[in-house]
């Protein structure tokens, strides 16, 4: 397997000029959908890439998603889709976000299919298909539990008695997991039997419902193709177990400055975090804005422990000191040696032990909501490119 370390074309940011350093594997993406597929009990592995493939760029992870086997994508948006197609021209691309009014002259446009949640959108894709002479493919989706978007149950039961059915091909019936992650949680159950109901209605329809975490319940719910998102980018699909996929986000940022703080001084907007002796700060170039919750501020006292965010300073885990702002992070870094830190220097803000997981606890949040924020003002490293 060739590495090579590229800055992506589409990145306008490069790292001479970077506040901040993102690097992306895509050989480990392309290892953690084999992993996928090959835990899927030979169900279809399929991949979802909306949200900017979970921030790492639809245009570099969908080519090496392909390039590894994969060839059904999952999207929320047409817009989305359509950017998918432009890079992967022979690819399945379902979008997950349902049919607007109007739009299925797009999807035709760009091959891609809808996946319908209603009767209303059924009936317009239906009639779209008949005035076009042509049964276009779309996928159904029922909603076995979310209450967000698809039939219900109970109308999922009565769509072979839908006529337009006959109007175009339903090449897939899905449904979605309320809380995969959870695997001891009864609602798991509870949905794999309602949907296995409603397929039964339709038992020649391939069939999907797990996520990354439905991939690993104990009653396999594989299906005919699986949906896995967040564990391709190296998220656990096991929360409380050791993580069975391989980091593929590393985030660096650089040292602004390194300044030392009197006892009883405070660091920060609104003045709240303290501290109780002489302590020193890193700044470091990222933010909010870079898309680095404020939720992980540090609010409290120098050496509380706090839920707040942490980075890698000379291979030691060190606490953030204040609010984070827009531009800037502070870090109490007094624990470092002075002479092994330096004003330029990068520190590791997703790496080592701080996973997404990790980053997005530390956060209030999950790391779905970190991976999906990555800012725009990073240096974009795409590393393990193939071919
Ligand atoms: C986002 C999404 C997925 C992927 O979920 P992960 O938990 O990221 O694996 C699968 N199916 C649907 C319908 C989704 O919206």
């Amino acid at each position: 397997m060739t590495r090579t370390e590229q800055t992506s074309a589409a990145s306008p940011v490069s790292q001479e000029a970077a506040g901040g350093f993102l690097h992306i594997d895509l050989a480990a993406l392309a290892s953690n959908w084999r992993t996928l597929r090959d835990s899927a009990g030979g169900a279809e592995a399929a991949a979802v890439v909306k949200a900017d493939a979970y921030g790492t760029g639809i245009e570099q992870a969908v080519p090496a998603l392909a390039k590894a086997g994969c060839r059904t994508f999952f999207v929320a948006h047409l817009s989305e889709a359509i950017r998918v197609r432009a890079v992967a021209a022979d690819a399945t691309i379902y979008v997950l976000n349902g049919l607007f009014p109007g739009t299925p002259s797009v999807y035709l446009q760009h091959d891609l299919r809808p996946v319908l949640g209603s009767f209303e959108e059924i009936e317009e894709w239906a009639a779209f298909c008949r005035a076009q002479g042509h049964k276009h493919a779309a996928a159904i989706h029922v909603d076995t539990g979310m209450n967000r978007l698809g039939l219900t149950v109970s109308e999922g039961l009565r769509l072979q008695d839908r006529t337009e059915l006959k109007d175009f091909e339903t090449a897939l019936l899905m449904s979605h997991f309320v809380s995969a992650e959870e695997s001891g949680n009864p609602i798991n159950l509870r949905q794999i039997e309602a949907f296995k109901a409603v397929r039964e209605t339709l038992p020649q329809v391939p069939a999907s419902l797990a996520n990354s975490s439905g991939i690993f319940l104990k009653e396999k719910p594989h299906f005919d193709l699986v949906r896995p998102g967040y564990a391709l980018y190296g998220g656990n699909p096991l929360p409380d177990q050791d993580n069975p996929m391989s980091p593929v986000v590393g985030l660096e940022a650089r040292i602004v400055q390194l300044r030392w703080v009197e006892e009883d001084d405070t660091v920060g907007y609104n003045a709240r975090w303290l501290a109780l002796g002489r302590r020193r700060i890193a700044t470091l170039s990222i933010g909010y804005a870079d898309g680095y919750p404020r939720s992980a501020s540090a609010r409290g006292k120098s050496g509380e422990e706090l839920l707040a965010g942490q980075v890698v300073v000379a291979g030691r885990l060190c606490p953030f000191a204040g609010n984070v702002s827009m531009d800037l992070i502070t870090v109490d870094v007094t624990d470092i040696p002075e002479k092994d830190l330096k004003r330029g220097d990068t520190v590791t803000v997703i790496g080592d032990t701080l996973t997404v997981d990790e980053v997005g606890r530390r956060a209030g949040t999950i790391g779905y909501e970190i991976l999906t924020n990555l800012g725009r003002r990073y240096a974009r490293i795409y590393g393990g490119r193939q071919g």
